[in-house]
């Protein structure tokens, strides 16, 4: 079965868990394209790159190697054969990771690496199969043939309080700042803005369970 589910959204709208889950269910693979976009940034930052120069940006952002497994049980990213899947998700890249994704370089490059993921044809001996893709702009440029589209949001203030919750506690003000801004600049930029595409299935996840929402996908799957 080779069906690809796009799931677009904003920040903190739940994506995550929920495509983890339906590919799980599915027995679908699963990509998260946000970690690709999160790796490029932390290795710019390691590099010592000023991530708000988008001329500096462009110039390096082809060195870092990525690879991406795509086992929804365990998704794993590398950079350049080291494991940075816990390292991408500081308080540094989620600030510095929608500068960094408005450059265009930056989205050429991922944007290739994504649809060989999904085309199962990576060279990385990835088994061919469906599967799940999450991000801002799947279902508009990356694969606007997906033969489902979802468009995930919620409550700004729903998804602050659940965000701080997972990172144990954190203010829950400065975290629906980060997202906002997050939103601001992802909606805002020129190249594959945030976006509902044409066809999408829009739910709004705000007074909704994880399992629920799920339920939902899969329904429309199966449809
Ligand atoms: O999904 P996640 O919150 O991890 O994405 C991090 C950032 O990566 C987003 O805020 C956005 O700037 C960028 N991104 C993107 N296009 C995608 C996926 C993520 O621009 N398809």
């Amino acid at each position: 079965d080779r069906v690809v589910i796009a799931v677009d959204g904003t920040s903190g709208s739940g994506k995550s868990s929920t495509c983890r889950a339906v590919a799980t269910r599915l027995g679908l693979r699963y990509l998260d394209t946000g970690a690709m976009f999160r790796a490029v940034t932390w290795w710019l930052l390691r590099q010592g790159v000023d991530v708000h120069d988008a001329d500096a940006v462009a110039a390096r952002c082809d060195e870092p190697v990525l690879v991406s497994g795509t086992d929804p049980a365990a998704p794993t990213i590398t950079v350049d054969g080291e494991d940075v899947a816990v390292a991408i998700r500081t308080d540094e890249v989620n600030r510095a990771v929608s500068p960094v994704s408005a450059v265009p370089q930056v989205r050429a490059r991922l944007l290739a690496e994504q649809r060989a993921v999904i085309a199962g044809d990576g060279g990385r001996g990835e088994p061919v199969g469906g599967i799940v893709v999450e991000g801002r702009d799947i279902g508009s440029v990356v694969w606007p043939q997906a033969e489902l589209k979802v468009y995930l949001t919620a409550d700004p203030a729903a998804r602050a309080a659940r965000r701080a919750a997972e990172e144990g506690g954190s203010d829950v003000g400065a975290t629906e700042a980060v997202l906002r801004e997050r939103d601001r600049i992802d909606s805002g930029r020129a190249t594959a803005p945030l976006t509902m595409a044409d066809g999408a299935v829009h739910l709004d996840t705000t007074d909704h369970t994880l399992d629920e929402v799920v339920d939902v996908l899969v329904g429309l799957v199966h449809e």
